[in-house]
């Protein structure tokens, strides 16, 4: 018999607004091997350990209840953590999805992408074929800062992102700002060049860095090591975005 795919959720969210378009039903999965200084979730972080286990069904019926609030192009957005490491999970609640007629969107940080590994390619094509978008986070451009921004490489995720305009799959590209860290002009430059080479980016977002997550590193027994920073304010957003020209791709049209 085969065996039954299961979820790690660490929370969910009933009426997302802001991670895809229209209202939306989150699941926040268990699990990130980032370990981005600025993170917001660290509670996340354990692979193995906490959270809630769901079945896809379990999972999708729990979301479905909520199907009257997603006109406008709402639907089932799933984040973490890192969902890519559940994407056999992600897949199975997004094929059943698809065949209700929801609308499926994944923010990820790209981080398992692997185009060596066959067995996680032949993964990742079907779970794009039930993705209706893709959120993905770039984080830093320049690959030494990203390294010491997140503890990872970024050359996979910006492979990813490559991967995906050239299967025609719509992308919301974010950066979250964080100022004195990887807002250097050079970077935001490269950052803009880069995404500029995308054709399927349909919005492009700064989200700017705040420090309102402290309390849980605190109650987590943490290190924050972003502690001494200010939160980004509304002129860090607009000296970046002269860089980033974000409103250039306000396009999306839910489907
Ligand atoms: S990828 Fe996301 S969940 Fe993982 S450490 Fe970075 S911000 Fe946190």
């Amino acid at each position: 018999m085969a065996e039954e795919i299961l979820g790690r959720v660490n929370s969910i969210e009933s009426f997302g607004s802001v991670d895809g378009p229209g209202v939306r039903f989150i699941f926040f999965m268990q699990g990130c091997r980032m370990r981005c200084k600025y993170c917001h979730n660290p509670e996340t972080w354990k692979t193995d350990d906490g959270g809630e286990l769901y079945t896809p069904e379990d999972a999708f019926k729990k979301a479905y209840r909520y199907k009257n609030y997603w006109n406008n192009g709402g639907g089932i957005t799933v984040s973490g953590g890192e969902p890519l490491l559940q994407i056999e999970f992600v897949t199975e609640l997004f094929k059943i999805a698809h065949e209700k007629g929801v609308n499926t969107a994944l923010d990820t940080s790209a981080n398992p992408f692997n185009s060596a590994d066959p067995e996680f390619m032949k993964k990742f094509e079907a779970l794009l074929e039930v993705t209706d978008l893709f959120l993905l986070d770039i984080k830093e451009i320049n690959p030494e800062r990203h390294k010491d921004l997140t503890a990872w490489d970024n050359s996979n995720i910006l492979e990813m992102a490559k991967y995906l305009s050239d299967h025609g799959k719509n992308m919301w590209i974010r950066h979250v700002l964080v100022p004195g860290v990887n807002d250097f002009e050079e970077d935001l430059q490269g950052l803009s060049d880069f995404v500029k080479t995308l054709k399927t980016v349909q919005r492009f977002e700064i989200l700017p860095y705040h420090n309102m997550m402290i309390p849980k590193y605190e109650k987590l027994g943490i290190d924050f090591p972003l502690k001494d920073l200010d939160a980004a304010d509304k002129s860090d957003v607009e000296k970046a975005d002269k860089i980033l020209n974000t409103s250039e791709y306000k396009g999306y049209l839910a489907k």
